[in-house]
């Protein structure tokens, strides 16, 4: 795996008409960290992870990887949108993965794990498909190389899935309610698989509802309330003293 990519997001605002979705959301995730997303539906989570990964355009702020702009290149004091080329390359250093799989249907494992790679990256197929075997092994499903989707579980769907950003090679990786879309039993195998990456070095940013295991994977826990960021820390610290009555609050209702 590379090194993890250092992502800052400076004074982030986005509106979705009269609907501030993204009030002023300033966050620095170090390289190699592990950060758990919390908050109520709304609160704007999944807008932030979009953003980091360039699927929204941000009306004020800005976010970078490793110093790069997302999306823009600067001159001067002028900022000039990306063309979608290098939208592209910028952005399969940010992998995410999303709460529905959406894999290929259409496409065996192993396919669905070689395209990008092919077409982004430019790998030779027997080389993409030489990674693709050992990301699979790495998630545990070694076997399933052949099979369709539609052949496999969730959770293995959803490994599956891992697999797949994982072939970028991206410096950071975004995981929105990853386990959310899962039957209860399935849970706990896709969070091994994001338990052995966060032991990886990449950056981890990942939005859930599973509080047991951002309290044990996460270095940080960030609250998001209504667009803003309104509490971070270590989860130690968090969970045991929240200081904003609404994490309090939240914490209450999901513990
Ligand atoms: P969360 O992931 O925390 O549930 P979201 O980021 O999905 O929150 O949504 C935050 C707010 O933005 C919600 O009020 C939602 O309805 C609104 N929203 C999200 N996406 C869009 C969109 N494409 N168009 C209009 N409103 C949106
Ligand atoms: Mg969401």
């Amino acid at each position: 795996m590379p090194k993890g990519g250092e992502v800052s997001v400076e004074q982030v605002s986005k509106s979705y008409g009269a609907n501030k979705v993204l009030d002023g959301v300033t966050l620095t995730f170090p390289s190699g960290s592990v950060t758990a997303i919390l908050g109520q539906s709304g609160s704007g989570k999944s807008t932030l992870l979009r953003s980091v990964n360039h699927l929204e355009r941000v009306d004020e702020g800005f976010i970078a990887i490793d110093g790069e702009l997302i999306g823009y290149r600067r001159e001067g004091d002028t900022l000039y949108e990306l063309k979608e080329k290098d939208i592209l390359t910028r952005r399969a250093d940010v992998g995410m993965v999303f709460q529905s799989f959406n894999l290929f249907p259409h496409l065996t494992v192993l396919e669905n794990i070689t395209a990008a790679p092919v077409a982004v990256r430019g790998l030779p197929k027997r080389e993409a498909e030489r990674l693709a075997r050992d990301l699979l092994a790495r998630v545990g499903l070694g076997d399933k190389a052949d099979a369709y989707p539609r052949q496999l579980s969730g959770g293995q769907q959803q490994r599956v899935a891992i697999a797949r950003t994982l072939a970028l090679k991206p410096k950071v990786l975004l995981f929105d309610e990853p386990t959310s879309a899962l039957d209860p039993e399935l849970v706990g195998e896709v969070l091994a698989v994001i338990r052995e990456l966060a032991r990886s070095g990449v950056t981890l940013i990942i939005v859930t509802h599973e509080m047991g295991f951002a309290r044990e994977v996460a270095d940080t826990v960030v609250f998001m309330d209504r667009g803003r960021v309104i509490e971070a820390g270590p989860p130690a610290q968090i969970f045991a003293n929240p200081r904003h009555p609404r994490t309090a609050e939240f914490l209450g209702r999901a513990l």
